[in-house]
């Protein structure tokens, strides 16, 4: 085989007049039959022209030449010498062209159901998961897989100068009811039992606390049986991470370097020091535990003022479920976003379609006030208003031109539908750059303070905020200790050591002073309403690791997967993963998940219920 000397992406002037060998895929041919061939060469560097000229070779090679086609695999050889046609600015090889002394074919390719061609519009998505290995040929994919190596090798790099090792936990694992429903697979050696594979491997790290690995961290797989959603693959990957001997601070402190390296090295970019706000805040300003904050579109409280207008279902929202003033409250607010020029952009359409919007979020509707020139409140609702303009007028800084979105709902309904509600305001108000435009702006937030606990909305148990192993903030451990479960008050007011990184209103990772005392261990399983015995068989390797010796510990995780994204761009997760699955967690290369026989079945003492065909 003819071995190449050099790759597609690397022949520039300076390299005119020495003869060279190129290996590659045929990117596309022009000239068959006119004694002249070029072609353009593409491999995962880049592309070089390359000529068979009919005058200097023999009829065999231009002959072959001529019966290439797209993605035929080929070795050449010959003199590098400068494009005769004139320079193509578009290639970085664009100045040269190699003309062709030696030629193998060293593969005829079946017809491509696609070219891996950027240039052109691409296929449907089932069909490049299908032939995922042409899709990836294309120089998007390959670099998307560049930015991903990338990113895992600044990433060791940093970790490791801190200090930290990087050490592999298992995949095949127990059933733990730590949030997520879980893959399970059968074991032949034990009949009738079943691993799991990891949500993550949180308790594995914390184990490696307990052993005295000090620092912890991994790029590991992590696996979740969830509903489908467009930035979400059951099978995904963290930058998992753990500390011992650390406060809250500590780790914070760690990973905001982590992340001014990573932009740094990845965009250039450096982020300016990451502003911290407690959870309380960001519902209160933005409706939500990771705020957008690219933008303004604040939402302000107005109970008080709206108390004294004559919006009826105000009245009636404020006069609701008037409880003790905490903040799970179902006692009525009423609360509005002042959106600056929305009047003229903000047709009477779209307001309809927030009032629509809202209801899916449990609220009544959403009531639309625009400002007009002469500072006269306009609209259905407007009149009502009347007697407290001004007041509203001073509390919102309203100025003509602004179309003011209210809703009066319970404190939760009303927070959650603004907040939803705020980023679609955002997108309609142009004010979120979209997805491609590569480079930000970045804005980071560090959000801190979070509740312990919640209500599950369903089964109106407490569930834990992060996770059942988050330890609650230093100053609070013992009152938490002392409480009684049934205390709602004190236990909703406990507030957690966990914190997350937010960018442009997304979560990028999470994490949380970990509980490193069995007494505060056992109190959250209480709360969260296992039994000492099934606390004791779902984590009694945990319990009792912590007896023997646990260091004070805290870690975090980043969703690997989406900082890939921000770095390209991309607002689909599938392009930044090489065999990613579709939403229903098939892999169309592979067939995935597939039947299997029932020997295979009997091997590991399962039973399949087959779907009646
Ligand atoms: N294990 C957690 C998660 O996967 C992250 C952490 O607390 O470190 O969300």
């Amino acid at each position: 085989m003819l071995r190449r000397t050099h790759t597609c992406g690397e022949l520039r002037d300076t390299h005119i007049d020495q003869t060279v060998r190129l290996n590659g895929w045929v990117n596309s041919y022009r000239g068959h039959g006119t004694g002249l061939v070029f072609i353009d060469l593409r491999d995962r560097f880049g592309v070089t022209q390359v000529v068979f000229d009919g005058e200097d070779l023999g009829k065999e090679i231009l002959d072959a030449a001529d019966h290439l086609r797209n993605e035929d695999v080929v070795a050449v050889e010959g003199k590098v010498r400068i494009r005769s046609g004139g320079e193509n600015p578009k290639l970085a090889t664009g100045k040269i062209e190699v003309v062709v002394s030696k030629f193998e074919l060293l593969n005829k390719t079946a017809n491509p159901p696609f070219l891996p061609d950027d240039t052109q519009k691409l296929p449907n998505e089932e069909l490049r998961l299908k032939y995922r290995y042409i899709d990836l040929r294309r120089p998007a994919m390959q670099k998307a897989l560049a930015v991903r190596h990338k990113v895992y090798q600044v990433t060791r790099r940093y970790f490791d100068e801190n200090g930290f090792l990087e050490i592999e936990t298992p995949i095949l694992y127990k059933s733990t009811p730590e949030g997520a429903r879980e893959f399970l697979v059968p074991s032949r050696h034990s009949a009738g039992n079943w691993y799991a594979l990891p949500q993550s491997p949180q308790l594995f790290k914390q184990i490696l606390m307990v052993a005295g690995c000090d620092r912890y961290m991994q790029i590991c797989r992590c696996f979740r049986d969830e509903d489908p959603r467009a930035d979400r693959q059951a099978e995904f990957t963290q930058i998992d991470l753990e500390m011992s001997f650390v406060r809250r601070e500590h780790v914070v402190d760690m990973i905001e370097g982590f992340v001014r390296r990573l932009w740094k090295e990845m965009t250039g970019y450096d982020v300016p020091p990451i502003p911290r706000m407690n959870y309380r805040e960001a519902m209160e300003r933005f409706g939500i535990d990771r705020p957008d904050t690219r933008y303004a579109l604040e939402i302000a409280d107005i109970s008080d003022i709206a108390a004294r207008s004559d919006v009826a279902f105000f009245k009636e929202a404020l006069a609701s479920g008037a409880d003790r003033p905490r903040f799970n409250s179902k006692r009525g607010v009423v609360k509005a976003i002042r959106v600056p020029g929305g009047a003229e952009k903000l047709t009477r359409k779209m307001t309809d379609g927030y009032n629509e919007f809202v209801r899916g979020f449990g609220a009544g509707g959403c009531a639309v006030v625009k400002v007009n020139a002469a500072g006269e409140f306009e609209t259905g609702v407007a009149k009502f208003l009347a007697s407290v303009k001004d007041e509203l007028k001073s509390a919102l800084k309203l100025q003509p031109g602004d179309t003011v979105l209210f809703v009066a709902d319970a404190y939760a309904v009303c927070t959650k539908a603004l907040g939803e509600l705020r980023q679609v305001v955002a997108r309609d108000m142009g004010l979120v750059p979209k997805p491609g435009s590569e480079g930000g702006p970045w804005n980071f937030l560090i959000v801190l303070d979070f509740p312990m606990f919640e209500r599950n909305k369903e089964t109106g148990k407490w569930v834990a905020m992060h996770h059942p192993f988050t330890a609650p903030n230093d100053d609070q451990a013992e009152a938490f200790v002392a409480a009684d479960v049934d205390d709602e008050v004190t236990i909703e007011g406990i507030v957690s050591a966990g914190y997350d990184f937010v960018l442009n209103g997304q979560e990028i990772a999470g994490g949380s002073v970990r509980i490193h005392d069995p007494r505060v261990q056992s109190k959250v399983f209480t709360l969260l309403g296992l039994t000492p015995e099934q606390a004791k068989e779902k984590f009694s390797f945990l319990l009792e690791a912590l007896q023997f010796g646990a260091p004070p510990h805290a870690g975090i995780a980043f969703g690997l997967d989406r900082l890939v994204m921000n770095f390209l761009g991309t607002s689909n997760i599938r392009d930044v993963i090489a065999f990613p699955k579709t939403q229903i967690g098939a892999d169309l290369m592979t067939g995935a998940p597939g039947p299997v026989t029932d020997e295979q079945l009997r091997d590991v003492h399962a039973m399949a219920i087959r779907p009646k065909v």
